[in-house]
């Protein structure tokens, strides 16, 4: 693939233009150990309760709604959000990719499943207001981006030429279903948190930080 045939980019946020570190943070640490202490029960204990009850709800809206998780935890999560929120970065080399792609008048648009609330706490946080064409969250549409009914929701409500558009997750369940709807031009990321080892990918192409994307490795 050249430069001059990509119309659209479609970026995921979490792990791709943000280190995952923050999330991975905050809903397998920070939580469980608030959890712990509202509870008077070890951390431990909390994070075996939480981590269950996540599993139960992985891949579904709910599992990314912070209201969901603060009426079933008793823990009000915006507070806790805006208590860690310096804890959130954006990996190096992202903005200046994101200036390149402006450069080349490449409409960028951020698909993510962090909720609206959560989602302007981080973009105003890393100072990303201003980069993208447009900002959808699957809060947005009422289903995840693992789901059909996603991409069937996306395709009525924004115009794209699939040929012409790349597409950028870390999550490989995303980018399967992204797949099915006929979004061929995928990329995922070898390392979406900063902390943890490089992931094995092997159905898709990846790449180890979206600064180092290059459109020649796609067919
Ligand atoms: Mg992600």
């Amino acid at each position: 693939m050249k430069w001059n045939s990509i119309e659209t980019f479609f970026l995921d946020m979490d792990g791709t233009i943000l280190d995952l570190a923050y999330d991975n943070y905050f809903w397998h640490q920070h939580i469980p150990s608030v959890y712990a202490k509202y509870n008077n029960i070890t951390f431990k204990k909390a994070k075996l309760i939480l981590e269950k009850e996540y599993k139960k709800k992985q891949g579904s809206i709910q599992w990314y709604c912070l209201e969901y998780w603060s009426k079933k935890t008793n823990i009000n999560l915006s507070t806790e959000l805006l208590k860690t929120k310096n804890k959130i970065k954006v990996f190096p080399g992202a903005i200046d990719f994101l200036q390149s792609l402006k450069r080349k008048n490449i409409k960028i648009i951020l698909l993510t499943n962090c909720p609206r609330e959560m989602l302007n706490v981080k973009i105003t946080q890393c100072k990303l207001w201003g980069y993208f064409d447009k900002i959808i969250s699957s809060e947005d549409y009422e289903f995840a981006k693992e789901t059909d009914e996603f991409w069937k929701i996306l395709e009525e409500k924004i115009f794209f030429n699939k040929n012409k558009t790349v597409f950028i997750d870390d999550n490989q369940d995303v980018l399967r279903y992204s797949y099915r709807n006929g979004i061929k031009n995928l990329v995922s990321i070898n390392f979406p948190d900063s902390n943890e080892e490089k992931k094995s990918i092997s159905k898709f192409l990846s790449i180890d930080s979206i600064s180092l994307f290059n459109p020649e490795i796609i067919k």
